[in-house]
Protein backbone atom coordinates (compact mmCIF):
# COMPACT_ATOMS: atom_id res chain seq x y z
CA UNK A 1 0.00 0.00 0.00
CA UNK A 2 1.39 3.45 -1.23
CA UNK A 3 1.61 6.67 1.57
CA UNK A 4 -0.86 8.05 -0.99
CA UNK A 5 -3.78 5.22 -0.23
CA UNK A 6 -2.91 4.70 3.27
CA UNK A 7 -2.56 8.47 4.67
CA UNK A 8 -3.70 10.93 1.83
CA UNK A 9 -7.98 11.71 2.03
CA UNK A 10 -10.44 9.79 -0.40
CA UNK A 11 -11.07 13.48 -1.51
CA UNK A 12 -8.06 12.97 -4.03
CA UNK A 13 -9.32 12.81 -7.89
CA UNK A 14 -7.44 13.87 -10.49
CA UNK A 15 -4.68 10.93 -9.39
CA UNK A 16 -7.31 8.44 -9.71
CA UNK A 17 -7.31 9.24 -13.66
CA UNK A 18 -3.47 9.58 -13.66
CA UNK A 19 -1.92 6.65 -11.18
CA UNK A 20 1.38 7.43 -11.66
CA UNK A 21 4.24 9.55 -9.41
CA UNK A 22 5.76 12.89 -11.06
CA UNK A 23 8.68 14.07 -10.36
CA UNK A 24 9.85 16.10 -13.04
CA UNK A 25 8.03 19.43 -15.16
CA UNK A 26 9.01 20.97 -18.36
CA UNK A 27 6.92 23.21 -20.85
CA UNK A 28 3.91 21.17 -22.05
CA UNK A 29 5.09 17.86 -20.51
CA UNK A 30 5.38 15.96 -17.21
CA UNK A 31 7.70 13.21 -16.23
CA UNK A 32 7.19 10.76 -13.91
CA UNK A 33 9.57 9.12 -11.55
CA UNK A 34 10.13 6.32 -14.01
CA UNK A 35 11.53 8.80 -17.08
CA UNK A 36 8.45 8.45 -18.83
CA UNK A 37 7.44 11.60 -20.48
CA UNK A 38 3.47 12.90 -21.06
CA UNK A 39 2.13 15.36 -23.00
CA UNK A 40 -0.35 17.94 -20.20
CA UNK A 41 -3.22 18.83 -21.88
CA UNK A 42 -4.94 19.24 -18.36
CA UNK A 43 -2.01 21.81 -17.61
CA UNK A 44 -3.29 22.57 -13.63
CA UNK A 45 -6.97 22.60 -14.92
CA UNK A 46 -5.81 26.09 -16.63
CA UNK A 47 -3.20 26.75 -14.43
CA UNK A 48 0.26 26.48 -16.71
CA UNK A 49 -0.92 28.69 -19.44
CA UNK A 50 2.68 29.36 -19.87
CA UNK A 51 3.68 25.82 -19.40
CA UNK A 52 5.43 24.06 -16.83
CA UNK A 53 8.63 25.90 -15.06
CA UNK A 54 9.02 28.54 -17.78
CA UNK A 55 12.53 29.38 -17.52
CA UNK A 56 12.24 33.22 -17.58
CA UNK A 57 10.02 32.95 -14.64
CA UNK A 58 11.76 30.73 -12.53
CA UNK A 59 14.38 32.71 -12.87
CA UNK A 60 12.94 35.80 -11.85
CA UNK A 61 11.29 33.85 -8.94
CA UNK A 62 15.01 32.35 -7.77
CA UNK A 63 16.52 35.74 -7.75
CA UNK A 64 13.69 37.00 -5.90
CA UNK A 65 13.91 34.46 -3.30
CA UNK A 66 17.69 34.27 -3.26
CA UNK A 67 18.24 38.24 -3.17
CA UNK A 68 16.31 37.72 0.40
CA UNK A 69 12.63 38.95 -1.19
CA UNK A 70 9.64 38.44 1.22
CA UNK A 71 7.88 35.80 0.95
CA UNK A 72 4.72 36.16 3.12
CA UNK A 73 3.21 40.09 4.04
CA UNK A 74 0.08 39.40 4.59
CA UNK A 75 -1.57 42.18 2.88
CA UNK A 76 1.14 44.60 3.55
CA UNK A 77 2.80 46.91 0.71
CA UNK A 78 6.18 44.91 -0.70
CA UNK A 79 7.91 46.14 -3.75
CA UNK A 80 6.81 42.92 -5.20
CA UNK A 81 3.22 43.90 -5.25
CA UNK A 82 4.28 47.17 -6.16
CA UNK A 83 5.99 46.00 -9.45
CA UNK A 84 2.98 43.57 -9.89
CA UNK A 85 0.07 46.16 -9.53
CA UNK A 86 2.14 48.67 -11.74
CA UNK A 87 2.56 45.78 -14.48
CA UNK A 88 -0.79 44.88 -14.36
CA UNK A 89 -2.27 48.73 -14.81
CA UNK A 90 -0.06 49.60 -17.30
CA UNK A 91 -0.13 45.92 -19.89
CA UNK A 92 -3.93 45.06 -18.74
CA UNK A 93 -6.20 47.48 -17.79
CA UNK A 94 -4.71 51.12 -18.77
CA UNK A 95 -5.19 49.73 -22.41
CA UNK A 96 -8.79 48.34 -21.86
CA UNK A 97 -9.60 51.47 -20.74
CA UNK A 98 -10.91 49.94 -17.20
CA UNK A 99 -10.66 51.44 -13.93
CA UNK A 100 -11.06 48.89 -11.83
CA UNK A 101 -8.99 47.93 -8.25
CA UNK A 102 -7.44 44.98 -7.42
CA UNK A 103 -8.88 43.27 -4.24
CA UNK A 104 -5.83 40.73 -3.00
CA UNK A 105 -8.40 37.90 -1.93
CA UNK A 106 -7.33 34.17 -0.68
CA UNK A 107 -5.72 32.19 -2.95
CA UNK A 108 -8.18 30.05 -5.01
CA UNK A 109 -10.63 30.93 -7.62
CA UNK A 110 -13.54 30.26 -5.10
CA UNK A 111 -12.00 32.85 -2.44
CA UNK A 112 -12.25 35.40 -5.32
CA UNK A 113 -15.82 34.11 -6.15
CA UNK A 114 -16.79 34.73 -2.47
CA UNK A 115 -14.93 38.09 -2.93
CA UNK A 116 -17.26 39.10 -5.93
CA UNK A 117 -20.77 37.85 -4.65
CA UNK A 118 -20.31 39.31 -0.92
CA UNK A 119 -19.05 42.81 -2.15
CA UNK A 120 -22.03 42.55 -4.86
CA UNK A 121 -24.66 41.87 -1.78
CA UNK A 122 -23.05 44.72 -0.01
CA UNK A 123 -23.10 47.66 -2.92
CA UNK A 124 -26.90 46.40 -3.36
CA UNK A 125 -28.48 45.65 -0.25
CA UNK A 126 -29.88 42.32 -2.27
CA UNK A 127 -29.63 38.49 -1.02
CA UNK A 128 -29.95 36.89 -4.90
CA UNK A 129 -27.43 36.39 -7.23
CA UNK A 130 -28.58 34.88 -10.60
CA UNK A 131 -25.42 31.85 -11.59
CA UNK A 132 -25.96 29.70 -15.02
CA UNK A 133 -26.88 26.09 -15.85
CA UNK A 134 -23.76 23.88 -15.81
CA UNK A 135 -21.65 27.44 -14.40
CA UNK A 136 -18.62 25.88 -12.43
CA UNK A 137 -17.78 28.58 -9.92
CA UNK A 138 -15.78 27.27 -6.96
CA UNK A 139 -16.84 24.89 -3.93
CA UNK A 140 -16.67 26.72 -0.80
CA UNK A 141 -20.02 27.56 0.74
CA UNK A 142 -21.32 30.71 -1.07
CA UNK A 143 -19.45 29.61 -4.35
CA UNK A 144 -20.60 26.75 -4.79
CA UNK A 145 -24.40 28.02 -4.52
CA UNK A 146 -23.31 29.49 -7.82
CA UNK A 147 -22.25 26.32 -8.98
CA UNK A 148 -24.37 23.70 -10.95
CA UNK A 149 -22.86 20.71 -10.22
CA UNK A 150 -24.75 18.37 -8.20
CA UNK A 151 -21.61 15.75 -7.83
CA UNK A 152 -20.09 19.08 -5.44
CA UNK A 153 -23.51 20.77 -4.15
CA UNK A 154 -24.52 17.17 -3.37
CA UNK A 155 -20.94 17.40 -0.62
CA UNK A 156 -22.26 20.91 0.72
CA UNK A 157 -23.94 18.97 4.20
CA UNK A 158 -26.44 22.77 4.28
CA UNK A 159 -28.77 24.38 2.00
CA UNK A 160 -27.15 26.10 -0.57
CA UNK A 161 -29.05 29.63 -0.23
CA UNK A 162 -29.00 32.95 -2.22
CA UNK A 163 -28.72 31.80 -5.56
CA UNK A 164 -31.31 31.71 -8.55
CA UNK A 165 -30.38 29.57 -11.66
CA UNK A 166 -30.87 30.84 -15.09
CA UNK A 167 -30.86 29.03 -18.36
CA UNK A 168 -26.72 29.69 -20.08
CA UNK A 169 -26.35 30.36 -23.44
CA UNK A 170 -28.22 27.70 -25.74
CA UNK A 171 -29.73 25.98 -23.10
CA UNK A 172 -33.42 25.82 -24.23
CA UNK A 173 -31.79 24.95 -27.58
CA UNK A 174 -31.41 26.76 -30.44
CA UNK A 175 -33.58 30.03 -31.39
CA UNK A 176 -33.91 30.35 -27.81
CA UNK A 177 -32.13 33.84 -26.26
CA UNK A 178 -32.50 33.23 -22.51
CA UNK A 179 -31.59 36.61 -21.83
CA UNK A 180 -35.30 37.42 -22.93
CA UNK A 181 -36.39 34.88 -20.47
CA UNK A 182 -34.33 36.36 -17.58
CA UNK A 183 -35.46 39.89 -18.91
CA UNK A 184 -38.76 38.53 -18.53
CA UNK A 185 -38.71 37.20 -15.23
CA UNK A 186 -37.26 40.17 -13.66
CA UNK A 187 -39.24 42.98 -15.35
CA UNK A 188 -42.47 40.88 -13.90
CA UNK A 189 -42.56 41.79 -9.76
CA UNK A 190 -44.63 38.39 -9.00
CA UNK A 191 -42.55 36.20 -11.34
CA UNK A 192 -40.96 35.02 -8.08
CA UNK A 193 -37.30 35.66 -8.92
CA UNK A 194 -36.28 38.22 -6.36
CA UNK A 195 -34.65 41.07 -8.25
CA UNK A 196 -30.55 40.43 -7.81
CA UNK A 197 -27.41 42.01 -6.64
CA UNK A 198 -25.75 40.47 -9.83
CA UNK A 199 -25.81 38.20 -12.21
CA UNK A 200 -22.57 35.66 -12.46
CA UNK A 201 -21.61 34.24 -15.48
CA UNK A 202 -18.22 32.26 -17.15
CA UNK A 203 -18.18 33.41 -20.62
CA UNK A 204 -16.93 29.75 -21.71
CA UNK A 205 -17.95 27.14 -18.73
CA UNK A 206 -14.92 25.24 -18.43
CA UNK A 207 -16.14 22.56 -16.22
CA UNK A 208 -19.52 22.91 -17.05
CA UNK A 209 -18.91 21.47 -20.56
CA UNK A 210 -16.64 24.30 -23.01
CA UNK A 211 -19.83 25.80 -23.84
CA UNK A 212 -19.06 29.74 -24.97
CA UNK A 213 -21.76 31.90 -24.67
CA UNK A 214 -22.37 33.79 -27.58
CA UNK A 215 -21.06 37.35 -28.04
CA UNK A 216 -24.62 38.64 -29.05
CA UNK A 217 -25.74 36.94 -25.45
CA UNK A 218 -23.23 38.30 -23.38
CA UNK A 219 -24.16 41.91 -24.73
CA UNK A 220 -27.79 41.27 -24.10
CA UNK A 221 -26.77 39.83 -20.87
CA UNK A 222 -24.97 42.99 -19.86
CA UNK A 223 -28.09 44.73 -21.48
CA UNK A 224 -30.54 43.09 -19.38
CA UNK A 225 -28.03 43.76 -15.87
CA UNK A 226 -27.93 47.65 -16.98
CA UNK A 227 -31.82 47.84 -17.06
CA UNK A 228 -32.33 46.44 -14.26
CA UNK A 229 -29.43 47.67 -12.42
CA UNK A 230 -27.41 44.68 -11.53
CA UNK A 231 -23.88 44.15 -11.13
CA UNK A 232 -22.58 42.18 -13.78
CA UNK A 233 -19.63 39.40 -12.43
CA UNK A 234 -17.57 37.99 -15.56
CA UNK A 235 -15.77 34.93 -13.53
CA UNK A 236 -12.45 34.51 -15.82
CA UNK A 237 -10.77 32.38 -13.56
CA UNK A 238 -10.62 29.17 -15.91
CA UNK A 239 -11.14 31.56 -19.23
CA UNK A 240 -9.04 34.43 -18.45
CA UNK A 241 -5.05 35.14 -18.65
CA UNK A 242 -5.41 34.75 -22.10
CA UNK A 243 -6.82 31.20 -22.86
CA UNK A 244 -9.24 31.82 -25.39
CA UNK A 245 -7.12 34.39 -27.46
CA UNK A 246 -7.33 37.74 -25.71
CA UNK A 247 -6.42 38.30 -21.90
CA UNK A 248 -9.70 39.07 -20.88
CA UNK A 249 -12.32 35.94 -22.11
CA UNK A 250 -15.17 38.73 -22.74
CA UNK A 251 -12.78 41.27 -24.99
CA UNK A 252 -14.49 40.28 -28.34
CA UNK A 253 -17.75 40.29 -26.86
CA UNK A 254 -17.05 44.36 -25.85
CA UNK A 255 -18.87 43.98 -22.33
CA UNK A 256 -17.35 45.59 -19.13
CA UNK A 257 -18.49 43.88 -16.26
CA UNK A 258 -18.65 45.36 -13.03
CA UNK A 259 -16.54 42.92 -11.35
CA UNK A 260 -14.02 40.57 -12.51
CA UNK A 261 -12.37 37.27 -10.99
CA UNK A 262 -9.30 35.91 -12.11
CA UNK A 263 -6.94 33.62 -10.44
CA UNK A 264 -5.49 29.88 -12.10
CA UNK A 265 -2.90 31.30 -14.33
CA UNK A 266 -2.42 35.02 -13.04
CA UNK A 267 0.52 33.69 -11.38
CA UNK A 268 1.99 32.52 -14.70
CA UNK A 269 3.83 29.61 -12.95
CA UNK A 270 1.55 27.74 -11.05
CA UNK A 271 1.74 29.52 -7.70
CA UNK A 272 -1.25 30.59 -5.98
CA UNK A 273 -2.89 33.90 -6.66
CA UNK A 274 -6.49 35.21 -7.37
CA UNK A 275 -7.91 38.84 -7.27
CA UNK A 276 -11.34 40.29 -7.75
CA UNK A 277 -10.94 43.16 -9.94
CA UNK A 278 -13.66 46.22 -8.75
CA UNK A 279 -15.16 48.88 -10.76
CA UNK A 280 -13.20 51.80 -8.65
CA UNK A 281 -17.24 53.29 -7.74
CA UNK A 282 -17.93 49.90 -6.33
CA UNK A 283 -15.00 49.82 -4.09
CA UNK A 284 -17.45 49.48 -0.60
CA UNK A 285 -15.49 47.44 1.34
CA UNK A 286 -14.21 48.93 4.63
CA UNK A 287 -10.23 47.81 5.90
CA UNK A 288 -10.26 43.94 6.54
CA UNK A 289 -14.11 43.30 6.07
CA UNK A 290 -12.80 40.35 3.35
CA UNK A 291 -10.06 39.08 5.50
CA UNK A 292 -7.03 36.45 5.04
CA UNK A 293 -3.71 35.50 6.05
CA UNK A 294 -2.72 34.58 2.54
CA UNK A 295 -3.88 37.68 0.33
CA UNK A 296 -1.27 38.37 -1.74
CA UNK A 297 1.83 35.98 -2.84
CA UNK A 298 4.72 37.89 -2.72
CA UNK A 299 6.14 34.97 -4.74
CA UNK A 300 3.37 35.37 -7.17
CA UNK A 301 3.66 39.03 -7.64
CA UNK A 302 7.34 38.15 -9.06
CA UNK A 303 6.17 35.46 -11.50
CA UNK A 304 2.86 37.15 -12.46
CA UNK A 305 4.47 40.34 -13.47
CA UNK A 306 6.83 38.76 -15.32
CA UNK A 307 4.50 36.77 -17.32
CA UNK A 308 2.74 40.44 -18.62
CA UNK A 309 5.91 41.78 -18.92
CA UNK A 310 6.64 38.87 -21.53
CA UNK A 311 3.61 37.89 -23.07
CA UNK A 312 1.26 40.66 -22.75
CA UNK A 313 3.21 43.73 -24.08
CA UNK A 314 2.55 43.63 -27.45
CA UNK A 315 -0.47 41.35 -29.24
CA UNK A 316 2.02 38.35 -30.53
CA UNK A 317 1.44 35.65 -27.84
CA UNK A 318 -2.63 36.38 -28.07
CA UNK A 319 -2.06 36.28 -31.98
CA UNK A 320 -0.13 32.76 -31.35
CA UNK A 321 -2.62 31.68 -29.53
CA UNK A 322 -5.29 32.14 -32.10
CA UNK A 323 -3.79 30.58 -34.64
CA UNK A 324 -3.45 27.50 -32.59
CA UNK A 325 -6.79 28.04 -31.50
CA UNK A 326 -7.99 27.44 -35.36
CA UNK A 327 -5.91 24.55 -35.88
CA UNK A 328 -7.21 22.53 -33.03
CA UNK A 329 -11.02 23.40 -34.18
CA UNK A 330 -9.65 21.95 -37.54
CA UNK A 331 -8.26 19.05 -35.89
CA UNK A 332 -11.06 18.89 -33.99
CA UNK A 333 -13.41 18.78 -37.25
CA UNK A 334 -11.07 15.98 -38.49
CA UNK A 335 -11.91 13.86 -35.72
CA UNK A 336 -15.40 14.11 -35.64
CA UNK A 337 -15.47 13.79 -39.64
CA UNK A 338 -13.39 10.53 -39.10
CA UNK A 339 -16.32 8.91 -36.84
CA UNK A 340 -19.42 10.09 -38.25
CA UNK A 341 -21.41 7.55 -35.86
CA UNK A 342 -20.06 9.23 -32.98
CA UNK A 343 -21.89 12.40 -33.89
CA UNK A 344 -19.06 14.40 -32.18
CA UNK A 345 -19.54 18.23 -31.42
CA UNK A 346 -17.33 20.78 -31.33
CA UNK A 347 -17.49 23.46 -28.30
CA UNK A 348 -15.50 26.22 -26.90
CA UNK A 349 -12.89 28.99 -28.60
CA UNK A 350 -9.43 29.58 -28.46
CA UNK A 351 -7.06 26.61 -26.55
CA UNK A 352 -10.37 26.36 -24.68
CA UNK A 353 -11.85 23.36 -27.12
CA UNK A 354 -13.68 20.40 -26.36
CA UNK A 355 -15.14 17.53 -28.28
CA UNK A 356 -18.59 16.44 -26.89
CA UNK A 357 -18.92 12.21 -26.74
CA UNK A 358 -21.90 10.36 -26.40
CA UNK A 359 -21.41 9.91 -22.86
CA UNK A 360 -18.42 9.66 -20.04
CA UNK A 361 -18.13 6.37 -20.26
CA UNK A 362 -16.69 6.72 -23.78
CA UNK A 363 -14.48 9.29 -22.79
CA UNK A 364 -13.99 8.08 -19.59
CA UNK A 365 -11.99 4.96 -21.81
CA UNK A 366 -10.43 7.35 -23.85
CA UNK A 367 -9.21 9.42 -21.82
CA UNK A 368 -7.23 6.16 -19.87
CA UNK A 369 -6.20 4.87 -23.64
CA UNK A 370 -4.42 8.68 -23.80
CA UNK A 371 -2.78 7.97 -20.95
CA UNK A 372 -2.16 5.05 -21.58
CA UNK A 373 -0.28 6.88 -24.79
CA UNK A 374 1.21 9.59 -23.13
CA UNK A 375 -0.88 12.33 -22.66
CA UNK A 376 -2.64 13.71 -20.17
CA UNK A 377 -6.00 14.89 -21.00
CA UNK A 378 -9.20 15.51 -18.91
CA UNK A 379 -13.18 15.88 -19.52
CA UNK A 380 -15.63 18.33 -18.35
CA UNK A 381 -19.90 18.65 -18.97
CA UNK A 382 -22.44 17.63 -16.42
CA UNK A 383 -22.18 13.86 -17.65
CA UNK A 384 -17.97 13.94 -17.84
CA UNK A 385 -18.71 13.60 -21.71
CA UNK A 386 -17.01 16.38 -23.27
CA UNK A 387 -13.13 15.92 -24.06
CA UNK A 388 -11.38 18.96 -23.29
CA UNK A 389 -8.20 20.35 -24.71
CA UNK A 390 -6.51 22.89 -22.07
CA UNK A 391 -2.96 22.21 -23.04
CA UNK A 392 -0.61 25.31 -22.18
CA UNK A 393 -0.64 28.07 -24.52
CA UNK A 394 2.96 27.65 -24.97
CA UNK A 395 2.80 24.44 -26.77
CA UNK A 396 4.73 24.10 -29.86
CA UNK A 397 2.65 22.93 -33.44
CA UNK A 398 4.59 19.60 -33.14
CA UNK A 399 3.67 18.42 -29.67
CA UNK A 400 0.00 20.22 -30.00
CA UNK A 401 -0.23 17.88 -33.10
CA UNK A 402 1.40 15.02 -31.24
CA UNK A 403 -1.48 15.35 -28.50
CA UNK A 404 -3.69 15.32 -30.82
CA UNK A 405 -2.74 12.63 -32.80
CA UNK A 406 -3.01 10.59 -29.61
CA UNK A 407 -6.43 11.58 -28.93
CA UNK A 408 -7.69 10.49 -32.41
CA UNK A 409 -6.25 7.33 -31.97
CA UNK A 410 -7.26 6.29 -29.00
CA UNK A 411 -10.59 7.19 -30.02
CA UNK A 412 -10.05 4.74 -32.76
CA UNK A 413 -8.70 2.20 -30.13
CA UNK A 414 -11.38 2.02 -28.18
CA UNK A 415 -14.36 2.01 -30.46
CA UNK A 416 -12.26 -1.03 -32.18
CA UNK A 417 -12.16 -2.55 -28.54
CA UNK A 418 -15.63 -1.77 -28.07
CA UNK A 419 -16.88 -3.20 -31.36
CA UNK A 420 -15.12 -6.69 -31.27
CA UNK A 421 -16.24 -6.77 -27.27
CA UNK A 422 -19.90 -6.73 -28.92
CA UNK A 423 -18.87 -8.82 -31.39
CA UNK A 424 -17.66 -11.21 -28.97
CA UNK A 425 -20.72 -11.08 -26.77
CA UNK A 426 -22.70 -12.13 -29.53
N1 LIG B 1 -14.40 29.61 -11.20
C1 LIG B 1 -14.12 28.91 -12.29
C2 LIG B 1 -14.63 29.38 -13.61
C3 LIG B 1 -13.33 27.76 -12.23
O1 LIG B 1 -13.06 27.05 -13.34
C4 LIG B 1 -12.83 27.35 -10.97
C5 LIG B 1 -12.02 26.13 -10.85
O2 LIG B 1 -11.95 25.29 -11.71
C6 LIG B 1 -13.15 28.13 -9.84
C7 LIG B 1 -13.94 29.24 -9.99
C8 LIG B 1 -12.66 27.73 -8.48
O3 LIG B 1 -11.28 27.91 -8.38
P1 LIG B 1 -10.47 27.11 -7.25
O4 LIG B 1 -10.52 25.67 -7.59
O5 LIG B 1 -9.08 27.67 -7.31
O6 LIG B 1 -11.15 27.42 -5.97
Amino acid sequence: MTVFQRRESEVQSYARAFPVVFDQADGARLTDRDGRSYLDFLAGAGTLNYGHNHPKLRDALVDYIQSGGITHGLDMHTEAKEKFLETFEEVILAPREMDHVVQFTGPTGANAVEAAMKLARQVKGRNNIIAFTNGFHGVTLGALAATGNQHHRGAAGVALTGVDRMPFDGYMGDGYDTTDYLDQVLSDASSGVERPAAVIVECVQGEGGLKAADFGWLRHLEAVCRKHDILLIVDDIQAGCGRTGTFFSFEPAGIKPDIITLSKSLSGFGLPFAVTLIRKDLDAWVPGAHNGTFRGNNHAFVTAATALDLFWRDGKFAESVREKGDYLTNRFRRIAERFPELGLKLRGRGLMQGLVYPDGDLTGAICKECFKNGLIIETSGPNDEVIKCLCPLIIDEADLAKGLDILEEATATVLARQASQAAAAE
